[in-house]
């Protein structure tokens, strides 16, 4: 049984948690899906989803709830997170916005709504290290991420930029890998290490 947090305080909460119970299912393995809104809640769960939706929102409301320090906690003990889109602007090491108070999960900064202001969403086949077929990427008003650290691996580009990357316990994508049946993205999060680890 994998226990799954969703962090649920604002974005598409729904989409993530069907999208870890269908790679769970893929792997043989029964996922809980506990949908995260207060504090109290992260260490019980083995892996976390940090959803899409609105940067500033999710961010603000982060640390009222104390929410923010756990996840850090959860990352620092080497345990799995999936950040996507307006979570992976969450996740960076700086947004370029004071609004958002980044969690300093990856060594990423960010430009929020980069691809936006040219094109508001689109559908690409994006080549993804170690994928045989390319993964049908939606990107949603989607950031882009313009520095990475030394420790940070290049899962994809689009238009020569990192659109999804892996620091250590961390995979962070721009689009939104929830949106598709494909659930490619989320094994490689979450059931890659587990497998490595049993
Ligand atoms: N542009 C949004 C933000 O800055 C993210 C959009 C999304 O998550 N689809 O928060």
């Amino acid at each position: 049984m994998l226990r799954a947090g969703v962090v649920a305080v604002q974005g598409d909460v729904s989409e993530h948690a069907a999208a870890i119970r269908r790679a769970g299912a893929a792997h043989g393995e029964e996922v809980e899906v506990i949908e995260i809104r207060q504090s109290g809640h992260v260490a019980d769960c083995d892996v976390l989803l940090l959803p899409g939706g609105e940067s500033t929102a999710i961010s603000r409301l982060l640390e009222r709830e104390g929410i923010d320090e756990e996840i850090r906690e959860h990352v620092a003990a080497d345990k799995p997170v999936l950040a996507t889109c307006a979570g992976l602007i969450v996740a960076s090491s700086d947004a370029k916005d004071e609004r958002v108070d980044t969690l300093d999960l990856l060594d990423v900064t960010v430009d929020r709504n980069a691809f936006g202001r040219q094109v508001d969403s689109f559908e690409a086949p994006l080549d993804v290290a170690g994928f045989s077929e390319p993964f049908p990427a939606v990107f949603i008003r989607a950031p882009v991420i313009d520095e990475v650290g030394d420790g940070v691996e290049v899962l994809a580009e689009w238009d020569g930029s990192p659109v999804a990357v892996r620091d250590g316990p961390v995979v962070a994508t721009a689009f939104h890998p929830e949106l598709t049946d494909d659930s490619r993205i989320h094994d490689l999060a979450f059931f890659d290490d587990l497998a490595v680890e049993a």
